[in-house]
Parts: C-alpha cells; structure tokens; sequence
C-alpha cells in the first residue's frame, strides 16, 4: 500500500507521516530531504541553483543515500550524513530553488519510486500524489494558515534552541509555496482524489488518528 502526503511547508507532514508510519509499520520517505541535500551539494561546491548548471555530469556526481534506523531516516551526501544540516533555514531555501530544475526532479523521482517499489511506504513531499505515486491507495493535502505554520516553525527552533523573527520565517515559508506552486514542472497541488486536511486548529494527534482512520478504510 502507498499513502502519499502534500501540502505546503510546515505543514506537519513529516511529524505526521513518521508516527503515522511507525503505527502502521510502513516505511516513511522523506522525498524533501532529497531536493535538500542536492541544493547543500549546490552549496558546498559553489554550484550556482540554475538550470543550465545541473548537467547529467554534475547530476552523477550527486550521490544520495537514505538509511533507515531505530531513528528513522538518515540521509547520506555523497557518504556523508547530512541528516541535522539539512535543516538549516540556507538549504531551506536552496531546496526550494533547486526544486523548479526538471532534471533535478526527474533524477530524484526515479530514486523516490525506487524506494516505493514492493514496499509499504508512505511518502510526503509536493507532488507525490499528482507525479510521483498518482496510484497511491490513500492521499493526503495537509496544509494550514501560514501564521499557524510559521509559529510552528519558530517552536521548533526554539526547541533546538535557536532564535528567529516570525516575519522572517513567515516570509521564507511564503517564498517556498509560490516556488511550489508556481513551477511548470510537477507543481505542488492538491490531487482531485487526495482528501484535504487542514490542520490549522488540530492537534498532531487529531491529524494523525485522522490519517490512520482513512488508511485503515482503505486496506
Ligand atoms: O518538505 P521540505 O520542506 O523538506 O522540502 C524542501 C523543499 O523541497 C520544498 O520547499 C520544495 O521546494 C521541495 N520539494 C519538492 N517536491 C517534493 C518535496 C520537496 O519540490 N516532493
């Protein structure tokens, strides 16, 4: 069984999709973490994020690799663990610009698939269920207010212990929808088939019982 999640960023997809995926025992893939750690390739090999860039050599020399344990996910860079710096807000918004290059996506969507093949996943991104699955049993359009996921945001980092300004985040996560939305090429969107959840006055808890409801009508 395949169950895709999309939405805009910081909508909770992948706290979702990891508890959603531990109760039900399927693997969790994180296809952001991919467009992420091709923009940190970008950055640490000063790169410039633009199409004419990523040609089929420097595509090749991208080597991403996804581990799984007790933890969950854990992403190599070309043998390096990338997991934490990936996070941070310049590979945020190298994601995001790297995201538009079709060559990029083609490349990624071939390893997304890969790793779906024969396995009970669950995938969040942007277009899993309009490119990636568009044959996933259950899809998911999570989203909420961009105030309500920029405070979310700005709770994470807190918890991480770094500060931020709520404007600033706000203004990055909105730079990351309209990129989304608005490239030709595999845009984020909602499927006709996926349901919609906004989780703007839900908690983790409540999204995710919801989730796990619909999967399980769907065994
Ligand atoms: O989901 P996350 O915020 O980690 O994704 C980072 C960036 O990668 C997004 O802003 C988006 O531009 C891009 N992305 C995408 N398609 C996906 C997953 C992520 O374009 N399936």
């Amino acid at each position: 069984m395949k169950i895709a999640i999309d939405g805009p960023a910081g909508a909770g997809k992948s706290s979702i999709a990891k508890l959603v995926a531990g109760e039900l025992g399927f693997i969790y893939i994180d296809t952001g973490a991919m467009y992420r750690a091709s923009a940190l390739y970008a950055i640490e090999n000063g790169i410039k994020i633009t199409a004419e860039s990523f040609t089929k050599e420097i595509l090749d020399k991208i080597n991403i690799d996804i581990r799984y344990d007790g933890d969950g996910q854990r992403i190599f860079l070309c043998g390096k663990d990338v997991t934490k710096r990936i996070r941070e807000a310049d590979v945020s918004i190298g994601a995001s610009d790297i995201a538009v290059i079709p060559a990029v996506r083609l490349k990624l969507v071939d390893l997304q698939r890969a790793l779906a093949e024969g396995n009970n996943v669950i995938m969040d991104g942007r277009d899993i269920g309009t490119y990636v699955l568009p044959d996933a049993e259950l899809k998911i359009y999570l989203t909420a207010s961009v105030e309500e996921r920029a405070m979310r945001r700005l709770k994470e980092l807190k918890v991480k212990g770094q500060t931020a300004d709520f404007e600033q985040v706000k203004r990055d996560i909105s730079y990351r929808d309209k990129n989304d939305s608005e490239r030709e090429f595999a845009p984020l969107k909602k499927a006709d088939d996926a349901v919609l959840v906004d989780s703007t006055d839900m908690t983790i808890d409540e999204v995710k019982e919801r989730i796990l409801e619909l999967a399980k009508e769907r065994m």
